[in-house]
């Protein structure tokens, strides 16, 4: 008798993630018609590998780069709509900051398990051939460090670090996440037996029990009392002047720019693209779906990340190498 199959186990210890479970069916290889597609995206990748090798070249990288990693986008094709929160209600409200913490408590360990794919390797690959100028990262997620990648910009910041806005103490997540488990005994426990919770590539997770979250208890700072907060640039936030500059330092010494997984809502992205075009550079885009810098791309491929990047890595590590010699 045909009973219906649950959903693909993901591998992963814990919780019931319903993002790991959409991705990892995502990501399965076409079953077919992807034979066509496959030498448009091919000869669209030469174009952009003759592009790219007139000179070292910045990356800017985007949520679709990690998608692959397990970590759903938030504004792919399949995102569930989300209003984050904002950093002036973060500040104001007490009773959103604790749930923010509350769910940020979940979600934080998802990032922390999550494994590079061959789109960060490849970029890594790029940048030990001496291709790139340097990689701007709009993900918190840490996975270009994993793959090896050197000279990163966390435009926004990362998962595994909070800090104080009273002091600047920072601390790493794992510190933070024994005191919260401290304050709140079992939580963990009763969050899983709460049931399904979906998970976003900020380490917010969808928790919504009003029972869980009221009881939740955030840690101060243990320095000075003061407030904590993820390391994460808020929406309504500005990003730090330093990791700005330094990311147009990268965009300066390069020829081209490459963005790669990201939608480019955001105008912390958006400007880098403006800028490369401002000042004569070529800029290529790879996403799937549109983004909002497609009328100022040179060459814009709609296809995946991790297979396009592995492909153009193969490509441009190679003459990138010859140029060295
Ligand atoms: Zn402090």
């Amino acid at each position: 008798m045909a009973e219906p199959q649950p959903p693909a186990a993901s591998g992963r210890p814990g919780l019931g993630l319903t993002g790991f479970v959409a991705d990892r069916a995502r990501n399965s290889p076409p079953a077919s018609g992807a034979q066509e597609l496959d030498q448009q995206a091919s000869s669209e990748l030469e174009q952009a590998a003759q592009i790219l090798s007139a000179g070292r070249f910045a990356v800017l990288t985007g949520a679709g780069l990690s998608t692959d990693s397990g970590i759903p986008d938030y504004r792919g094709p399949d995102a569930p709509q989300r209003n984050p929160l904002t950093y002036q209600q973060f500040l104001g409200d007490e009773s959103l900051r604790r749930r923010y913490w509350a769910r940020n408590q979940l979600g934080w360990r998802h990032l922390r398990r999550a494994q590079p794919n061959a789109g960060h390797r490849a970029i890594a690959e790029l940048e030990a051939a001496g291709a790139i100028t340097g990689l701007i990262t709009q993900n918190v997620d840490r996975l270009h460090k994993d793959a090896g990648s050197v000279n990163v910009v966390d435009l926004h910041g990362r998962f595994d670090r909070v800090v104080c806005l009273a002091c600047g103490t920072e601390f790493s997540r794992d510190q933070i996440a024994v005191r919260l488990d401290e304050f709140n005994p079992g939580f963990l426990a009763r969050a899983e037996a709460n049931g399904q919770i979906d998970l976003a590539p900020d380490a917010d997770a969808d928790l919504d029990s009003a029972e869980l979250i009221g009881s939740f208890t955030v840690a101060p700072c243990e320095v000075c009392g003061g407030m904590l907060k993820p390391d994460f640039v808020f929406f309504g936030e500005n990003v730090p002047k330093d990791r700005v500059e330094r990311s147009f330092g990268m965009l300066a010494e390069a020829s081209a720019l490459l963005v790669v997984g990201s939608s480019l809502t955001v105008m912390s992205g958006l400007r880098f693209p403006r800028h490369a075009v401002k000042a004569g550079k070529p800029v290529v885009i790879i996403n799937r779906g549109a983004t909002r810098g497609d009328d100022l791309a040179t060459l814009k491929i709609s296809a995946g990340v991790s297979e396009s990047l592995s492909r153009l890595a193969a490509r441009l590590s190679k003459s990138a190498g010859d140029q060295v010699q």
